[in-house]
């Protein structure tokens, strides 16, 4: 099992583990910073390295309980330990996008009734899709825009913590979320709380503060049918 750090500590940038396999450009280690990917959240890229050793992690996923690095170089296989350090900049980007897509989720059900049915973020961008019975319009699509920012603006906590499963399934608002689609195996559901607006079972990495969101800016909008509309958006 590799500890997944990230899940506790959104802001670390940097990091040591042992390695526990290489196999080509493939690299396990006990404990990672690395966010593997899912939940609409990209994979993190960085580099790791011991010495004068250093290579680029192009790309990450979870592979059972082990977070598997992909590195644009194979390293040697005799390394036993490697210093992570993230690509921050980008990293911090998804996460500001990734608090926002749950703001707009909260706001859209607060203001509008409509459940969220997809998203996806970007370091540059990010859209999401929801069930939205009315019509779709630019001016509804501007009032959105204006209530996720008013939100954002509140510099609202967001609050990460741990519930027992059974715990998590009496909070309407998981259930909203769908927690009772997290597979049943899991005992303990990592919700990630927007003080007063949002709460949702997720596994990705956030910002600790509305406020270090800024601003969202629509950048298109769709509809793909009658109930199944998309928002596009930039942060600024
Ligand atoms: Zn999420």
């Amino acid at each position: 099992m590799t500890e997944e750090l990230f899940l506790r500590d959104a802001y670390l940038k940097e990091f040591e583990a042992r390695v526990v396999d290489v196999s080509g450009r493939e690299v396990v280690l006990d404990r990672t910073a690395f966010y593997p990917g899912g939940g609409g959240q990209p994979a993190d890229k960085g580099t790791l390295g011991v010495g004068p050793i250093n290579a680029s992690v192009v790309d990450a996923r979870r592979e059972g309980g082990r977070a598997v690095h992909v590195l644009d170089n194979a390293i040697p296989e005799t390394v036993r330990e490697l210093k992570g350090s993230l690509d921050w900049e980008r990293r911090y980007a998804c996460m500001r996008y990734h608090t926002a897509l749950h703001v707009l989720s909260g706001v859209i059900w607060r203001n509008f009734d409509a459940k969220v049915t997809g998203g996806q973020m970007r370091p540059d961008r990010a859209r999401m899709d929801f069930s939205f019975p009315g019509e779709w319009a630019a001016d509804v699509v501007g009032e959105i825009e204006r209530l996720t920012n008013e939100a954002l603006a509140q510099a609202r906590p967001v609050k990460v913590y741990e519930l027992e499963r059974e715990e998590a399934l009496k909070n309407p608002d998981l259930i909203r979320t769908q927690v009772n689609l997290v597979p049943e195996r899991v005992k303990t559901i990592r919700v990630v709380e927007i003080e007063g607006l949002d709460t949702q079972a997720d596994g990705g990495t956030h910002v600790a503060n509305t406020e270090e969101v800024g601003e969202i800016e629509s950048t298109g909008h769709k509809s793909k049918g009658r109930q199944h509309k998309r928002l596009e958006f930039v942060l600024r």
